[in-house]
């Protein structure tokens, strides 16, 4: 028994009437149960990909990165921290300085946490100060009690916190800080003016009730009991069950045990086909990851000859997955923004991409300049490299025993900063929409119309019988 499979490039989406333009289209989407992005698109969890810093980046452009696992799960947890302090709307828990401490207490405060400013608190919890860095720099007596030297002439802000209250008050004062009372003068939060710039600077940035970025994690079946405690205080979004078969009894189990004893949204994978994504949904999944050897530095189909195309993948899991309206994560295997609205043309809610990302200024590989061109190092999970740096038992290789990759080591271009790449991949995305008339993502998961095109086809696709003389933003051939 056999069927077909197709890869994207296999397909194209069929033009359709449309009254809108690509501006207007709407690319919200829902990444699990509970958790919304401003766009479609996620980073891997790969050690070439995803730390803090592009973590912090996708996030900011209203997606969310996740967290790659060849890490020790305190460093895992620490990165995921500090993604999450990264921004705010307010500090809900911000740290005080007792009225009877001294100058040296804060200081040391200073040293450890990296915070400029802290409210001055008498023993019921109520602000009788504020000290900030501008009090210690002229200070030369770090013996003196916080009272001497703090502010006491407090700006405040009293009741239900709105922007426009708290934007007046910075604009009025000029100060940095703005603490926020109850009617007793208990503290209740604290704004600054730095999460305030933050906010404005970045309107579409993806965060979650308390205004702070989305991130995830990736952890494992053999490792989650170590991790999850550590994510969960790090208050992690999401964690990715992140494993090359998500269609094993290992992987099943994992995800009952973290729904029953960890409250919090579990992305499961890989799986590609509608089985799998079956299994995983009645195991409890609140997303499904789909792609089995796709990624660009991928060798499993050819080491291990299985796999499906990513196309076909992605539309089988989607159409079993919308049965339970579970949303559906396409997994690798995007080479141009035409691909991702292929993917959620196909069903899929969200892509996750790693090498498009691997050159960016961002990522945590290592520039190499070859050829007279700057690269970044990318490679997979499954690769002699990462093994050896722990991420065997995504591929069941034990640690004593003989590698048997399933990934590979290279190099990608570097691309930049992340936000002009990720806002050329996003235009291409409602430039598709825009092409089939799709206001939005579920009306364009909706679409399914495709064409199935031939190698013949594929070459009249990409630029032909010329020679590239000055290369665009959003296509290379590396
Ligand atoms: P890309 O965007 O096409 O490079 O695909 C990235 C995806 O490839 C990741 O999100 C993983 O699911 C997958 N992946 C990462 N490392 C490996 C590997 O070594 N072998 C197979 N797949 C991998």
């Amino acid at each position: 028994m056999y069927t077909d499979g197709l890869s994207y490039d296999d397909v194209l989406l069929l033009p359709g009437y449309s009254e809108i333009l690509p501006k207007e289209c709407d690319v919200k989407t829902v990444l699990c149960n509970g958790i919304k992005l401003n766009l479609p698109v996620i980073s891997a969890a790969m050690d070439t990909v995803t730390e803090e810093k592009l973590a912090i980046a996708i996030a900011l452009e209203g997606g969310t990165g996740v967290i790659h696992r060849n890490l020790t799960p305190q460093e895992q947890a620490r990165q995921v921290t500090s993604v999450k302090r990264f921004l705010n709307w307010i500090i809900e828990a911000p740290i005080t300085v007792p009225q009877d401490a001294h100058v040296k207490d804060v200081r040391l405060l200073v040293d450890t946490f990296g915070v400029s400013g802290f409210p001055i608190v008498d023993s019921k919890g109520i602000v009788i100060g504020i000290i900030t860095n501008r009090d210690l720099r002229f200070c030369k007596d770090d013996s003196l009690p916080v009272t001497d030297v703090m502010s006491s002439e407090l700006v405040v802000l009293k009741g239900e916190p709105t922007v426009e209250k708290a934007r007046e008050k910075f604009r009025e004062f000029r100060i940095e800080k703005l603490p926020v009372i109850d009617n007793d003068g208990r503290l209740k939060g604290l704004i600054t003016v730095t999460d305030m710039e933050k906010n404005e600077n970045f309107p579409n940035a993806a965060i979650d009730k308390s205004g702070r970025l989305i991130v995830g994690a990736a952890i494992s079946p053999q490792d989650y009991t170590v991790r999850l405690p550590l994510l969960k205080k790090a208050k992690v979004d999401f964690v990715v069950l992140d494993t090359a078969h998500g269609d094993s009894k290992n992987v099943m189990d994992a995800v009952r045990q973290i729904k029953k004893d960890y409250n919090i949204p579990v992305i499961g994978g890989n799986v590609a086909t509608k089985e799998g994504t079956r299994r995983l949904i009645d195991a409890g999944v609140d997303a499904v990851k789909a792609g089995i050897g796709p990624g660009s530095i991928c060798t499993t189909r050819v080491v291990a000859g299985i796999g499906v195309p990513q196309f076909t993948a992605v539309l089988d899991c989607a159409e079993e997955a919308a049965k339970s309206k579970i949303p559906v994560i396409a997994d690798g295997g995007i080479k141009f923004s035409g691909d991702i609205t292929k993917a959620i043309g196909a069903g899929a809610s969200v892509v996750m991409i790693g090498n498009l990302f691997a050159g960016l200024k961002e990522s945590p590989g290592n520039e190499i300049i070859f050829d007279g061109r700057i690269y970044k190092t990318y490679r997979g999970m499954g690769s002699m490299g990462a093994i050896a740096d722990g991420a065997g038992d995504r591929y069941q290789i034990g640690k004593d025993e003989e590698p048997v990759p399933e990934g590979i080591e290279g190099r990608v271009p570097y691309k930049g900063e992340l936000r002009t790449y990720l806002n050329q991949l996003v235009a291409g995305l409602r430039k598709g929409m825009g092409y089939c008339g799709c206001r939005n993502i579920k009306e364009l998961n909706c679409y399914r119309k495709f064409i199935k095109i031939t190698a013949a086809g594929l070459r009249e696709s990409h630029p032909h019988d010329v020679t590239i003389t000055q290369e665009a933003p959003n296509y290379s051939r590396i």
